[in-house]
């Protein structure tokens, strides 16, 4: 059964995107059968693994709203051994139509019961919000991996982000853990990298990846070519990075089912 881990930070321009696809590009590499979600109505994690938005008639709209089966959006990628549930912008309206309803925070939870077992990962690539989605993805969620960019205030924003886990671990899914916290988009030359790693260190502890990712121009160039950087550039220190990362999750998956 497929561990499903969102990638959740209100903050925009963080990582999410880059980090959602680029992991779960990376596990698929290394032989895992993943599951791309992408429940941000901009759509960006579809069109950076090579989803033609224009191509889609349903997405992951039709099946938070209207309670289509997620089987039927289920795309492949170029990717091998990687499938999407793509986004357009029609989920847009999603966080507004879904207020009325019944069970509007556990509709994706239900949603992606019916696929998981296909696959090994599920990667959930979360708006800039806290929102309803954000909520949904959350209660469906195993765990939340957390980016953290390398920049001045990295940990502003970040209790509401703790608070709204919390809550979600009380009313919604108390078994929802943190996976880990992603620091992104370091600029080694400065100084204030070095020091926004020790102040994330000191809050999160052990919860730091020990991977980092690093600015990286390849890595802002990948999307525009709809390709995760694995096919893009696989040299690159990019693709080496978010390569490492995906070894630390399937390693930390292992370790906590040893304890269990
Ligand atoms: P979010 O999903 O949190 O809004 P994105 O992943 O979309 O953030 O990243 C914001 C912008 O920064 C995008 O244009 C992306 O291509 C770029 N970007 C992200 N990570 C890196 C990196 N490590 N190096 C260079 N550019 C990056
Ligand atoms: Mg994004």
């Amino acid at each position: 059964m497929g561990k499903i881990i969102a990638i959740a930070n209100q903050k925009g321009g963080v990582g999410k995107t880059t980090s959602a696809v680029n992991l779960s590009a990376c596990l698929a590499y290394l032989n895992h059968k993943v599951l791309l979600v992408d429940i941000d109505p901009q759509g960006n994690a579809t069109s950076g693994v090579g989803i033609n938005k224009a191509d889609m008639d349903e997405c992951i709209y039709n099946v938070l709203v209207e309670d289509l089966d997620a089987n039927k959006v289920c795309v492949k990628t170029p990717v091998e051994n990687l499938d999407a549930i793509p986004a357009t912008i029609q989920l847009a309206g999603a966080e507004i139509e879904l207020v009325p309803t019944i069970s509007r925070e556990v509709r994706l939870k239900k949603a992606l019961e019916k696929v998981k077992d296909h696959y090994e990962y599920i990667i959930i690539d979360c708006p800039p919000s806290l929102g309803l989605l954000t909520i949904n993805s959350l209660t469906a969620a195993d765990s939340v991996l957390i980016p953290v960019q390398c920049e001045y205030y990295a940990l502003e924003g970040l209790s509401q982000l703790l608070n709204t886990i919390r809550l979600v671990q009380k009313h919604l899914n108390k078994d929802l853990m943190i996976e880990g916290v992603l620091l992104t988009m370091l600029d080694a030359r400065t100084n204030l990298g070095i020091q926004v790693i020790e102040e994330v260190k000191k809050y999160f502890q052990d919860k730091v990846y020990r991977s980092i990712i690093p600015r990286n121009i390849r890595l802002g160039e990948a999307p525009s070519h709809g390709q995760p950087i694995i096919l893009y550039d696989p040299k690159s220190r990019g693709a080496e990075v978010y390569l490492d990362l995906a070894k630390e999750v399937i390693a930390n998956g292992e370790r906590v089912r040893e304890r269990n």
